[in-house]
């Protein structure tokens, strides 16, 4: 069936600008690390695609190394970019990222320039893109100078493969160096990606106050904990959900009895907001300015739905917050 995006879309969502970038993000962005690749059903994360867009998700969140196997959620999201979204180019942001096992031997991994540089041109072929919005080193390399990562990330833009860079999962003082290096080279950094929710808090530590003052956006990744932070774990675990898949990376490690008993206890609070856990565990991360948009991921098109109902209320009582952190401590 043809696809036509509803015209009502931007009518649908928030945008925030993202630190002092020209560009606005949606307040939920879709990542397609799980669900979108060869393993993955066509049907299924075609509609999801689709569903975002209609509600307004400007912003798509790739990596090189999504999937599985790893590049498979590129393709795909360029075959359906072409078949779907073909006109529509110029409303989204795609991003996508190097830094993470890639391919064999000593250049398809870490932070070199020969990495970067090579691995966003395949990305390129793959997405069957000229460029893509926003490109990430993926982690933080110990052992490549920051200089040269920095200059890989400056070169690409001044390629024209990317328009703007963004770094992942830095902490906080590497992450500042890194800052200083790319201002220096005149390729600002414009966005972090670090992993936050209730459940994981480092960001709060300091980096959220140096993103605040370098003005620079948030984008954080995981906000239900790869599904923890909702309902659907209280009674077991469901076969279709990523802890039951062989290739997911939820499990009993982290999954911890004592976890499960505080989702329980965080369900109930949802619920007394008249919102789901997964709703709350957005709104909660969205009620900082300093955020700009919530990366989220989705298994099917009624999970997305779910989650961008968050949006209706992201404003939470002092009692609430402190009801919530008595439950984390
Ligand atoms: P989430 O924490 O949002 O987890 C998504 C999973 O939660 C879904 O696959 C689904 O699990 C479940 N879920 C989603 N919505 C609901 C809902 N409303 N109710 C109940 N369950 C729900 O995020 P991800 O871990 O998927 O990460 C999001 C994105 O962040 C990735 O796609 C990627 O783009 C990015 N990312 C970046 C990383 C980095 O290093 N920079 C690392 C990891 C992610 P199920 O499949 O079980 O149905």
């Amino acid at each position: 069936m043809n696809y036509s995006p509803d015209p009502a879309r931007y009518q649908k969502m928030n945008y925030r600008r993202c630190g002092n970038s020209g560009i606005k993000l949606p307040e939920i962005s879709l990542g397609l690390w799980h669900n979108f690749g060869g393993v993955d059903v066509y049907e299924n994360y075609r509609a999801i695609l689709q569903l975002a867009f209609d509600s307004g998700i400007t912003h798509f969140d790739l990596a090189n190394n999504y999937g599985p196997p790893p590049g498979s959620a590129e393709e795909n999201f360029g075959i359906i970019l072409k078949q779907d979204f073909n006109g529509y180019r110029d409303e989204m942001i795609i991003s996508t990222k190097a830094g993470y096992t890639m391919w064999d031997g000593p250049y398809g991994d870490w932070g070199s320039k020969k990495y970067l540089v090579s691995s966003l041109d395949q990305s390129l072929k793959r997405m069957q893109l000229d460029y893509v919005d926003i490109f990430y080193h993926h982690r933080p390399d110990p052992d490549t100078p920051l200089e040269e990562t920095m200059a890989a990330l400056d070169l690409i833009v001044r390629q024209g493969k990317a328009l703007y860079v963004g770094l992942s999962n830095y902490k906080t003082p590497e992450f500042n160096k890194a800052v200083a290096i790319l201002k220096d080279l005149g390729t600002p950094c414009i966005i972090h990606q670090p992993k936050y929710s209730m459940f994981e808090r480092w960001a709060e530590e300091s980096l959220l106050d140096a993103l605040e003052e370098h003005k620079i956006g948030c984008i954080p990744f995981s906000p239900l904990a790869q599904g923890l932070l909702s309902n659907k774990y209280l009674k077991g675990i469901p076969e279709d959900s990523r802890w039951a898949k062989p290739h997911g990376f939820l499990n009993e490690q982290y999954a911890t009895p004592d976890k499960i008993e505080k989702v329980r206890e965080l369900n109930v609070l949802a619920e007394g907001r008249n919102q789901t856990l997964a709703q709350m565990a957005i709104a909660w991360l969205l009620k900082d300015s300093r955020i700009t948009t919530v990366l989220v991921g989705a298994s099917k098109p009624s999970q997305l739905s779910d989650s961008l109902k968050s949006l209706e209320n992201i404003i939470f009582q002092e009692s609430e917050l402190a009801a919530i952190e008595r439950i984390l401590l």
